[in-house]
């Protein structure tokens, strides 16, 4: 389980990598890479998106 990037819906706002308490979520030019041995499923990431661009799986 883990936070998973839809990149036909992100923006890349980078909004989400700033809320992850584990620094799992990194923005690189026009990617989202979400390292999922960090990741603790919390769901910040998916409140914050306001696209819905993050969900839980
Ligand atoms: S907050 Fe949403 S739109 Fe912004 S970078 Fe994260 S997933 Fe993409
Ligand atoms: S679910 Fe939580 S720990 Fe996982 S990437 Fe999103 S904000 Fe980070």
């Amino acid at each position: 389980m883990a936070a998973k990037n839809n990149p036909n819906k992100c923006l890349y706002c980078g909004g989400c990598v700033g809320v992850c308490p584990v620094q799992a979520i990194t923005l690189n030019d026009t990617k989202i890479v979400i390292d999922k041995n960090k990741c603790i499923n919390c769901g910040a990431c998916v409140k914050i998106c306001s696209v819905s661009a993050m969900e839980l799986e």
